[in-house]
């Protein structure tokens, strides 16, 4: 039975680990790192979501602002935010909630924000960076994904991985990082032909497709590390539940460590987000980022 790889905690220490960085910057420099978050409308899952990382913001002790802006916000309203937010000098992270109304340009809001408080990564400055091997700031759930796997796995260097997916968002820069840990690295997506075929080549299988239960146990090579990016909603015996891109059940026969969903990636997220709000902010200060 493979070793079930515990994100829920890894986030706590990693959490507190942050927290001890904020209260070096506090004492040692005397600034708090800000991380500022933009929601715009009114949809339920991104209201959660903003709220949960407020709560964590505040809770590392860091500074925290929600701007919740109506449905109807023009975009030129939104970039006038994002313009003030990028001048404010105590805010060093700024997130705006994605998705935003149909209305607006996602790109160009995301292109707005100053690169050095781009702290969800997605600026093409960023991706620039990462993808030239120069220091970025990466996006929170690829950066998770790696640490998970760092942890589980030790060195990654010369591992075979199949990253499944090649969003901008996730399999992109999750490619991207395990090609910086020196992993020979292969990207596969809906039209890679014999996936099953492709993951069994894998020592690290990273799932970021958003197919419930897709990758089964018979697809893995016996004793690879599974890192399951998936979230999806389903409904099993008439009860509404999460489950990832791995089928669960088979993998953990076949794999040698596994991520579960919920408990896995997910945590990650929010704590990343954080990490790199005290990397944002060290980098606008000139000062080296305490250990985290
Ligand atoms: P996207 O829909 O943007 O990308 C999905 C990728 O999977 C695409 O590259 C697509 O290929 C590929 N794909 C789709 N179907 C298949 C298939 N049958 N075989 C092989 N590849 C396939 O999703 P995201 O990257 O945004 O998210 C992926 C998953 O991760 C989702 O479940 C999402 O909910 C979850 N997620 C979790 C986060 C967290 O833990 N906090 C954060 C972000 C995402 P192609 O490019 O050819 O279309």
């Amino acid at each position: 039975m493979a070793k079930l790889i515990d994100g829920k905690a890894f986030a706590k220490d990693l959490r507190g680990r942050i927290a001890g960085a904020v209260q070096e910057l506090k004492t040692k420099h005397g600034f708090t790192p800000g991380l500022a978050v933009v929601l715009v409308g009114e949809d339920p899952a991104s209201r959660v979501y903003v709220a949960n990382k407020a709560k964590q913001t505040v809770e590392v002790g860091m500074n925290s602002w929600e701007h919740r802006l109506p449905a109807s916000t023009s975009e030129a309203d939104l970039l006038a935010l994002v313009e003030k937010l990028n001048r404010d000098p105590a805010c060093h992270g700024i997130l705006v909630q994605l998705p935003l109304p149909k209305h607006i340009d996602s790109a160009k809001v995301l292109s707005a924000i100053d690169p050095a408080k781009d702290v969800d990564g997605f600026h093409v400055v960023n991706v620039g960076r990462l993808s030239t091997g120069q220091e970025a700031l990466v996006a929170c759930t690829p950066v998770g994904s790696v640490m998970l796997a760092k942890h589980t796995l030790g060195k990654l260097e010369g591992l075979e991985a199949v990253v499944i997916g090649r969003s901008n968002i996730v399999g992109k820069p999750v490619a991207q990082l395990l090609l910086a840990e020196n992993c020979t690295v292969t990207i596969a997506h809906s039209k890679t032909r014999d996936l099953p075929g492709v993951v069994r080549r894998a020592d690290l299988v990273i799932a970021a497709v958003g197919r419930p239960e897709m990758v089964k146990g018979d697809w893995l090579k016996p004793g690879a590390c599974v890192i399951d990016v998936g979230i999806n909603r389903i409904e099993r015996d008439g009860k509404a539940r999460l489950v990832g891109d791995c089928d669960f059940a088979s993998c953990e026969k076949v794999a040698g460590a596994i991520t579960p969903v919920p408990g896995g990636v997910g945590p990650m997220t929010i704590a990343c987000l954080l990490h790199n709000t005290v990397k944002a902010a060290c980098a606008i200060k000139g000062i080296a980022t305490p250990a985290m």
